[in-house]
């Protein structure tokens, strides 16, 4: 059976480059509407249900602000 995963995004340590959203092979990221309290669009986890622990999001944010939990 495939990895399912679950990426949680700190909104205020994400500075928006979104290198996590154009690395995730399943599209389960995208950039949220709303700004965080600096003013960057945050990624967010749009369509978790898709997310197979890859670990591509984790790998490529430079600034620390994933977290992928296997389920
Ligand atoms: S790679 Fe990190 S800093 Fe860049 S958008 Fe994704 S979570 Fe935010
Ligand atoms: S762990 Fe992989 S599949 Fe899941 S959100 Fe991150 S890049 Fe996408």
């Amino acid at each position: 059976m495939a990895n399912k995963g679950k990426p949680e995004i700190d909104r205020e340590r994400c500075k928006g480059c979104h290198l996590c959203v154009r690395a995730c092979p399943t599209k389960v990221l995208e950039p949220d509407s709303e700004p965080n309290s600096w003013g960057y669009y945050p990624a967010k986890a749009a369509h978790v249900d898709k997310c197979i622990a890859c670990g591509n999001c984790y790998a490529v944010c430079p600034d620390v602000a994933v977290t992928v939990y296997k389920l």
